[in-house]
């Protein structure tokens, strides 16, 4: 790899690293004194949805851009160097890792330059080469340009694994505030055009073997957290949306990384919390795959999620009133809800419950977390005892991994420091 292709690498793989839609950046470890391996510029690692860890080569085309959203590292009042890579550079790049088996695909961004059809023709023209003229099968996700053709945004379908749009911030009213320049029905036209065109492909292919693939892995979006005010409740209600009404496949939350001192933006020392994140991600898993209503996790009596507790056991605790629930009896949906039990060990309780009733024994066999699950419910040998324990307690003892056997003679201690 030449120098200069070098230099761009290491600023378009950097600036790169703020999009979350992959689920981890690349590494800084260098391979010092002939040790072991070297963690390149630009690679991550994402999820497939079987589950598979891949690693793509994550790059922007290009950091020029011709807008200024004040969280960004791109904007073009940022006082720093420019790049750009051409259509063929991205090309080669990708090849040359996939052959040394560094990647297994392309996770492709882009700063705006000129305008949106002139950025997203480029993106479109590296996906299609590499499919026709390289006959590349890896993994392909392109960051979609707001404000493109349908056209392109259709091209761009028949070449690219997943497409995603980034809403940016969780209201219109954060967007404004710190990116004038963009208006979130750019946003929002190109994703309900995904949306319809994957239906019809989908449609089709079932009726005709050898429609084409478009967008295969589905559509995702990104919106930043912390960088404007709104609460979990006003975020995870956007997310809500946009999964019911352009069927996304993900939401991506990024916390917000402070980088300039913008009066709009948070002060310089005030990133997000990682684990407010970490909560988000574990609302949206509930919303997505536990039957919970986004209403009843965040609300206008508590619109934050609780970051010392998860957001299944903080629900919980506000509704002991529909505990205990029999482990024997309650249907899959009631045992999803139970603090302490995952998807595979509620099915595989539904499964194990036809051949005997489930004890103790057996559910620590299935897996559950039985020192969180056992304030919550009953199954076919002694009841855990303690049944007088408030929400407070039982969040205490679940918090200091305590039995909560000697609740009487410990009573809750405020924290008073
Ligand atoms: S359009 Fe995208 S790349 Fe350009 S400043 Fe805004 S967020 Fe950054």
């Amino acid at each position: 790899m030449s120098e200069r292709i070098r230099e761009k690498l290491s600023i378009l793989a950097d600036a790169a690293k703020y999009d979350v839609s992959c689920s981890s950046s690349g590494s800084n470890r260098k391979n010092h004194n002939k040790s072991l391996g070297d963690a390149g510029n630009g690679i991550c690692h994402t999820y497939t949805e079987d589950g598979r860890c891949v690693s793509l080569l994550k790059i922007l085309l290009t950091n020029f851009c011709i807008y200024d959203c004040a969280y960004c590292v791109t904007r073009k009042s940022n006082d720093i160097r420019r790049v750009a890579f051409t259509v063929q550079e991205v090309i080669d790049l990708t090849i040359n890792f996939y052959r040394r088996n560094y990647i297994e695909g392309l996770f492709l961004s882009s700063g705006i330059f000129k305008n949106a059809d002139y950025t997203m023709e480029r993106l479109v023209q590296v996906a299609k080469k590499l499919r026709l003229e390289h006959k590349f099968n890896g993994y392909i996700h392109l960051k979609s340009i707001p404000g493109a053709s349908n056209e392109l945004m259709h091209e761009a379908g028949l070449y690219a694994d997943r497409l995603s749009i980034n809403i940016e911030m969780p209201t219109e009213s954060g967007l404004k505030l710190l990116a004038p320049d963009k208006n979130r029905n750019d946003m929002i036209q190109p994703i309900n055009y995904l949306k319809n065109e994957i239906i019809l492909h989908n449609d089709q292919k079932k009726l005709i073997k050898k429609t084409p693939m478009f967008a295969p892995a589905g559509q995702s979006t990104q919106m930043i957290i912390g960088a404007t005010a709104e609460s979990d409740k006003d975020i995870m209600l956007t997310a809500d949306k946009f999964y019911k009404d352009f069927n996304l496949k993900r939401v991506y939350y990024s916390g917000f990384v402070p980088i300039s001192n913008d009066k709009r933006l948070p002060g310089l020392g005030s990133s997000v919390p990682m684990i407010r994140e970490n909560r988000l991600y574990q609302t949206d898993w509930l919303m997505r795959f536990y039957g919970f209503n986004v209403k009843e996790l965040l609300n206008d009596s508590n619109p934050h999620l609780d970051l010392d507790i998860d957001p299944k056991l903080s629900w919980a605790l506000r509704n002991l009133s529909q505990f205990p629930v029999d482990i024997n009896k309650a249907d899959l949906q009631i045992l999803l809800r139970i603090p302490g039990i995952g998807l595979q060990s509620a099915y595989k309780i539904v499964q194990g419950r036809k051949f005997q009733k489930l004890n103790w024994e057996h559910l620590k066999k299935i897996g559950i977390a039985v020192n969180r699950a056992k304030y919550f419910i009953t199954c076919n040998s002694h009841a855990y005892e303690r049944r007088d324990l408030t929400a407070m307690n039982i969040k205490q003892y679940i918090l200091s991994g305590s039995s909560g056997k000697n609740i009487k003679n410990n009573p809750y201690q405020l924290n008073l420091f």
